[in-house]
């Protein structure tokens, strides 16, 4: 059995592989069967029948989705043109005066035979290899070995790994990211702050009135993120095997382009016990030094296009879930610990009885390394009495061996509870870093998987039973609300056994439960109950707003307040935690800006991301090494494909359905108002959907117009689209406001017999999102994101 192709790719001409490469090579050839044709069958017949064997085999055999497939049907076409060029060039150079003998082409097609397309990069071993000397965005990582094992291997006594981790280099991943267009030019030109205005990160107090920001506007800052994720969702054999991520993204983006996940890079994999065993050190250690660099005097030089630039930056937050969090600040990691709040200093017991930070005493930094230096004494102290009356201990088996981490002696242990404190952070190693503000409350842990996730479930316990509610009810609202293009975030149905053990709904669920249950309980639900769960339906919204200012944060915490004293009288002994963190929140604006500029949603998508390709990767031998390897390749991949748009693809899409000139369209008084300068022959295209920041677009959907504060607000029914040099022109019908129904949280609408229309320009206008929710033939619409209640 032979075939074209098995001969030509087994007979290498490339002798730098190894042999070992070339082995697994002949291998995966080898396994491919091939029916032989024959030698006067027309070699077009022949070509073809091996493509389609070979696509069959990679989707059937190889089990690859045909999206894969796709790609490399559409990248081998591409290549085609650039192969025919090389024929056609070695052609050329082989003849004379224009005439090629028929021996030189002989001799030419069997040099061929021996080639492939994909010559110096057919293998993994070979392709790596290409991407470390060929591509300046490749970056590599190293292994942290921080323990070693005595195994025997094939008779042979092998010390190897026993607890290691894999990290990028910070300063060289940064340097890499620098050299983006887009992302230079969010450093380059910072956006004007305004008096009492939050919408970025860059307007919080911690960048602005940060000494390193003082000497240098375009100073870069870094948000760190730190996470445990459990690749598997604890279903398979590797359960427990959780893995810290430690990644990172640059502050100074515009919030427009912070949609995408290529912001997000990926500084150190370990697993998580690991990570917790040697308190983080050895996996922020390098970020750690070149912050450091970074925020002195000097700065960093690197060179970006090919010129030299100095640049300062400093670490602005670290972000997180518990337990991750609380073990990189030090802070206590388990929600039930006495003192668990990492912002101030609250006995657990007293939590429901503080409304404001008013209530509470705020920790500081003073007082932290006060606290720290009292208990590292303790301990100074207890070694010092211990070596006195035991010199040595015997020797222990190796899982014995004292942890790297270790024990607190009773009386700093004492100490530790009186405190709320565990350890001194790592991250005290670092300039400037104030262990009290630096590590943030996350609002989608603190609602979509705490205090929202429970509310809804206790309105929906008040509100079902006997001659109420029934469950079967609930669901079929689930079910047959129109969800539009929200149709991912659907949730799931309810089961009478989570109304009693918790509902089993991601995140993006909550969202869309917490949005439309005001509309399913309404009847049935307590009048408090379901007046406090709207009003933590508000609390929400503000924190989910692109732009706050000093009202918005004063209306905050005012709300927070009466919220809380409810939800005391009225579920006595629920208070969690979380509920006390709010508290918290007003001031984190000011600190940092919008509540959603600072929150981990990107970070999970993240997370969602290396889960799915964990599926795909759980055989591999080292899963820690594989994802790291997987996730920085497909970085530099896309630094390298989307040089001039890698941080804005994606942030605007549209499906055009064809042109049209001004004259053929009806409602073209709307874009003259907006544009004068087009005419009745000027041409533009018809757009069918527009996909903006997340929200899609098209005819019929519901838009939130204006936000006038002080009365109610405007919305509008898209009718048509266009588009004309990059500019999109949205024509809507109004619709009128009624009124604000405080139980829905939701605005009354009226559809007015006569109609007016409108024209908003995209991207120079960011909306919030808005559902339409039709009750009782009545029209509501619920906005989400948006600073102001009407109440306030
Ligand atoms: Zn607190």
């Amino acid at each position: 059995m032979s075939s074209s192709i098995s001969s030509s790719s087994s007979n290498d001409s490339n002798s730098s592989a190894s042999e070992n490469d070339n082995e697994k090579y002949d291998e995966i050839e080898s396994e491919v069967e091939v029916e032989d044709y024959s030698e006067s069958s027309p070699p077009e017949l022949i070509l073809q029948n091996k493509a389609a064997e070979l696509l069959t085999d990679l989707k059937e055999n190889a089990n690859t989705t045909q999206v894969a497939i796709n790609r490399m049907v559409s990248g081998i076409n591409s290549m085609m043109p650039h192969y025919n060029a090389f024929v056609k060039n070695e052609l050329v150079k082989r003849s004379q005066n224009g005439v090629i003998k028929v021996q030189d082409l002989h001799e030419f097609f069997s040099f061929l035979d021996g080639q492939t397309i994909f010559e110096g990069v057919q293998t993994e071993y070979r392709k790596k290899w290409y991407e470390k000397e060929k591509w300046p965005e490749h970056l590599q990582f190293r292994k942290i070995v921080l323990r070693w094992k005595t195994v025997l291997r094939k008779n042979k006594v092998m010390e190897v790994p026993k607890y290691f981790g894999y990290r990028v280099s910070f300063l060289h991943q940064l340097e890499s990211l620098l050299q983006n267009e887009e992302v230079l030019k969010c450093i380059d030109n910072p956006r004007p702050t305004m008096p009492n205005k939050f919408r970025s990160v860059l307007d919080g107090c911690m960048y602005q009135t940060h000494p390193v920001y003082q000497d240098d506007p375009h100073a870069i800052g870094i948000v760190l993120f730190v996470d445990d994720i459990d690749p598997t969702d604890g279903l398979s054999s590797y359960q427990n095997h959780n893995i810290r991520n430690y990644s990172w993204t640059l502050a100074n983006i515009y919030p427009e382009l912070r949609s995408t996940l290529r912001v997000i890079n990926l500084l150190s994999l370990v697993n998580a016990k690991v990570a917790k065993r040697y308190r983080n050190e050895p996996f922020l250690r390098d970020l750690i030094h070149s912050m450091n660099k970074l925020s002195s005097k000097e700065g960093v030089t690197f060179r970006i296009k090919e010129l030299p630039r100095v640049f300062h930056g400093f670490l602005l937050m670290m972000i997180g879930d518990m337990p991750a969090s609380g073990n990189v600040s030090g802070f206590k990691e388990s929600p039930s610990a006495k003192l668990c709040c990492r912002t101030c200093l609250v006995p657990l017991d007293e939590m429901c009885n503080c409304l404001c930070e008013d209530d509470v005493q705020l920790r500081n930094d003073a007082l932290h390394n006060e606290h720290l230096k009292m208990m590292k004494e303790a301990n100074d102290q207890d070694t010092l009495e211990k070596e006195e009356r035991i010199i040595f201990s015997d020797s222990e088996d190796e899982d014995e061996l004292p942890k790297e981490k270790k024990p607190l002696c009773s009386q700093a242990a004492q100490l530790s509870v009186k405190f709320g404190v565990n350890d001194e952070s790592c991250l005290l190693k670092l300039n400037y870093f104030q262990c009290t503000k630096m590590f943030p409350h996350d609002i989608m842990h603190l609602f979509l998987e705490g205090i929202l996730k429970s509310e809804c479930l206790y309105v929906l316990q008040d509100s079902i039973g006997p001659k109420k509610l029934s469950l079967t009810a609930v669901n079929l609202f689930i079910e047959n609300y129109d969800y539009e293009q929200w149709k991912p975030d659907k949730p799931s149905p309810i089961d009478q056994r989570h109304l009693k053990s918790g509902l089993r709904q991601n995140s993006s669920q909550i969202l869309m439960l917490s949005t439309i249950l005001p509309f399913v309980v309404w009847e049935y639900c307590d009048e408090a109950k379901l007046q406090n769960f709207v009003r933590l339906l508000m609390i929400f919204n503000i924190c989910l707003s692109h732009e706050v200012d000093e009202e918005d944060i004063k209306c905050l915490e005012r709300m927070i307040k009466e919220y809380l004293g409810q939800f005391n009288c009225l579920y006595p002994g629920k208070f969690v935690p979380k509920h006390h963190f709010l508290i918290h929140l007003p001031t984190q604006i000011y600190l940092y800006g919008p509540l959603t500029e600072q929150w981990a949603m990107r970070f999970e998508a993240y997370h969602a991301q290396m889960k799915r390709l964990f599926k795909i990767l759980h055989n591999a031998k080292n899963i820690v090494f594989s994802l790291m390897s997987r996730l920085l390749s497909r970085r530099s991949l896309e630094l390298r494909q989307y040089s001039c748009n890698f941080l804005s693809k994606g942030m605007l899409e549209a499906k055009v359905s064809g042109q049209t000139t001004m004259d053929k369209i009806k409602l073209r008084e709307c874009i003259f108002q907006v544009n004068k300068g087009l005419h009745a022959s000027s041409c533009l295209s018809c757009v069918k959907t527009l996909k903006f920041r997340g929200t899609v677009y098209e005819s019929g959907a519901m838009l939130h117009i204006t936000d006038r504060k002080k009365s109610l607000p405007t919305f509008g029914v898209v009718t048509e689209m266009y588009c004309l040099e990059d500019i999109y022109y949205i024509i809507y019908r109004e619709v009128i406001t009624s009124k604000f129904v405080e139980c829905l949280n939701a605005y009354e609408l009226l559809f007015a017999s006569w109609t007016c229309f409108s024209v908003f320009q995209v991207p120079q206008t960011y909306f919030p999102r808005v559902f339409h929710v039709k009750k009782n033939n009545i029209d509501y619409a619920v906005i989400r994101g948006r600073a102001k209640p009407s109440k306030c």
